[in-house]
């Protein structure tokens, strides 16, 4: 990685964290501890908000990397957050209330067998009460990709984020897509959580904070149980990488036709042909 102050800032996404019921959204303690010592070796392990001030401050020359996880597994109770906590490393824990409150497994967990343990809110209450950001997954875990009815939408995203906040007595200022690849996003949610204030959104295709760019939508790559590729995804520098970010604002177009490149986020530097991340291959959930 060069610096120069351009170091660009990353994000990783983990659902479940535990030794039992190994499936591809599941790692085991060891390999989650063996990250996160890796991760506090090498990197200032920041909050999303600390994340998105140094990509809008223009200058970053520390390797930063934010911690999230997607969806609300209990285990994750057991081992990892209690870590996280005891090392005073910050996380935003994304999670889908209606599974929550009903205490009802997700669809994906019930088609492999495994009805999986989902966080009680009392433990959301105990986890916000030690400074863990609590964001919002939705509703239903929906696919709002998919989705282009506005009641839907403001049901599944505003007003699930507000009932979070009245169950925990917290504010929700995150919100992170389910699944979480290009297809899986959509316009309208991030037009939506702007109007209501959010301070940032979450995707989960596999991409880099492009220092001075947009910092509103945080592109994070997945916490693989595979050390050496998220070493990999890590010690890559996005700069020279061919992955370019969702975009979700209407391009502006000039009087001559052509795009206004000032409305446009892309990196600075023209990609070279290096494959970054195969999207494919991601276990989003
Ligand atoms: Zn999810």
């Amino acid at each position: 990685m060069t610096s120069q102050g351009k170091m660009p800032a990353y994000s990783i996404f983990y659902h479940r964290i535990a030794d039992d019921h190994s499936n591809p959204w599941t790692m085991t303690r060891q390999q989650f501890k063996r990250q996160i010592d890796w991760f506090q070796e090498e990197f200032d392990l920041v909050s999303l908000t600390e994340l998105q001030r140094r990509v809008d401050s223009g200058f970053n020359d520390r390797p930063t990397l934010a911690i999230t996880f997607d969806d609300g597994y209990a285990e994750n109770c057991e081992y990892a957050l209690p870590l996280l906590i005891e090392r005073n490393i910050p996380v935003c824990y994304f999670v889908t209330i209606e599974n929550v409150v009903q205490q009802a497994a997700f669809p994906h967990d019930v088609e492999i067998g495994q009805e999986l343990p989902i966080n009680s809110l009392e433990s959301l209450r105990s986890l916000a009460n030690s400074g863990i950001e609590i964001g919002a997954h939705t509703r239903t875990h929906l696919d709002l990709g998919k989705v282009s009815d506005p009641g839907v939408l403001a049901d599944e995203v505003i007003q699930a984020s507000r009932d979070i906040e009245e169950l925990l007595g917290k504010p929700v200022q995150y919100f992170a897509f389910p699944f979480g690849q290009r297809e899986n996003l959509n316009h309208s949610v991030f037009s939506m959580l702007k109007e209501h204030g959010f301070l940032g959104v979450c995707s989960a295709y596999g991409g880099w904070n492009a220092i001075g760019g947009d910092s509103f939508h945080i592109q994070r790559i997945h916490g693989d149980p595979s050390f050496e590729r998220v070493k990999n995804w890590l010690s890559f520098d996005p700069r020279i990488a061919r992955v370019k970010p969702y975009k979700y604002e209407r391009r502006a177009v000039r009087r001559d036709g052509q795009a206004d490149p000032t409305k446009i986020h892309e990196l600075a530097v023209p990609p070279l042909a290096i494959p970054a991340v195969d999207s494919s291959q991601i276990p989003t959930k």
